[in-house]
């Protein structure tokens, strides 16, 4: 298996990255399977030694040339008006888009907060399934508005007609509809076919965010990026991170593409906290397409291998087109993901109503090594 060349990082600047923090935090506590917001940061050296297999990270870094591309930056630190390399006309070409439809996030997450701090003004609600990505519902809590949150199917499936109801007995009501797509935690898709008949039949002045943060590892025909619709004049929203296929979570870049005049409405509400480096290694990503190839080929080998393993085992897995999965363990994960901690080995956290199943981040093949032997150790007795 190809591995990502090791950049020099003795010529970029040690440790800016974990100074950079990103959403989530690492689940070290003894209390992170149940809370993920009461993780307490790790030692460097502990870190350094985990298999970290739970936020969904690229394990193998920025790409040379986007470290080049940071490292010429760091001329720029000391700046507040400085060249930015084009990340926004590099975004909009890479869409074929126009600069006036790309809004900018410290992080994708950022958009996710402009969304409900613009869509969800007097008491409007947002409309998603649920378990999904959640930090939506937490920025919604935060400012005192409500979720209505329609649970996936049986099979784990998004609800579409589900979240077609909701909308239109709450119509009044709705400030915007969230979707994610593959959906974290579980992995699977919206087909292309339910997102046309959501957006056909939703009312035409409710938003939809769609969050394709983990677009680069589809492999499903039945999928189909939701961009498109933006240039027929829907109310959509599509969200995209460089922090998963770019490897850029710690450096915090993100941004929504919609209409010129959605973003016009956004974009008041965006910090624009975005840092110099990160601008110029996210033009340097788009470029770099060989460098995507090799991490979207890793990553793909690599989930069939794990999750035909344990399928091979006797446990169930939720088809994944993401660089991670869910693992039905037949068993509460909280004391699981405790299990995998002490052998060194970060999975989890816990996504009720899912309770009995796994989330688990596809890592480099020595960490899905770990995984499995760890797996293994843990659910011999059963
Ligand atoms: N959307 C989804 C579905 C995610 O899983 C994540 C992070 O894991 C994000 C958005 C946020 O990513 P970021 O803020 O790093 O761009």
């Amino acid at each position: 298996m190809t591995r990502i060349p090791e950049v020099s990082r003795r010529t970029f600047i040690g440790g800016l990255t974990t100074t950079l923090a990103g959403l989530e935090r690492a689940p070290w506590a003894a209390s992170a399977a149940q809370n993920p917001r009461k993780r307490v940061p790790p030692q460097s050296e502990d870190y350094d030694r985990m298999a970290k297999l739970s936020f969904n990270e690229n394990p193998y870094g920025p790409s040379e040339a986007v470290m080049e591309a940071m490292t010429g930056a760091f001329k720029y630190a000391n700046r507040y008006g400085y060249p930015d390399g084009g990340i926004i006309e590099a975004i909009a070409e890479h869409h074929r888009l126009k600069p006036e439809n790309v809004l900018l996030g410290a992080g994708s997450s950022e958009l996710l907060k402009v969304a409900d701090d613009t869509f969800l003004i007097d008491r409007k609600k947002v409309v998603g399934v649920d378990p999904t990505f959640g930090s939506v519902y937490l920025f919604a809590a935060n400012s005192r508005a409500e979720a209505i949150k329609v649970p996936l199917l049986p099979d784990f499936r998004m609800d579409i007609p589900g979240i077609l109801r909701a909308v239109k007995s709450n119509y009044r009501d709705v400030g915007f509809v969230y979707l994610c797509n593959p959906n974290n935690p579980t992995g699977n898709i919206i087909p292309k076919q339910e997102i046309r008949l959501l957006l056909d039949g939703i009312p035409g002045d409710v938003p939809v965010l769609i969050d394709e943060a983990y677009h680069h590892f589809v492999e499903s025909p039945d999928y189909a990026t939701s961009i498109p619709y933006i240039l027929e004049g829907r109310q959509v929203i599509v969200t995209r991170t460089f922090s998963k296929i770019a490897a850029l979570a710690g450096m915090r870049l993100g941004y929504g593409l919609a209409s010129r005049e959605m973003i016009e409405r956004m974009s008041p509400f965006a910090n624009g906290s975005i840092n110099a480096i990160v601008k110029w290694g996210g033009v340097a990503a788009l470029r770099d397409t060989a460098a995507q190839a090799r991490v979207r080929q890793n990553i793909l080998t690599l989930r069939k291998k794990v999750t035909g393993e344990l399928t091979a085992l006797g446990y169930s897995v939720i088809p994944s087109e993401a660089n991670f999965f869910m693992v039905h363990v037949r068993r509460n994960v909280a004391p699981v993901i405790e299990e995998f901690e002490k052998r060194g080995v970060q999975v989890g956290r816990i996504f009720p109503p899912m309770v009995e199943h796994l989330r688990v981040s596809v890592g480099t093949p020595e960490e899905m090594v770990r995984f499995m032997a760890a797996f293994k150790e843990i659910f011999r007795a059963a």
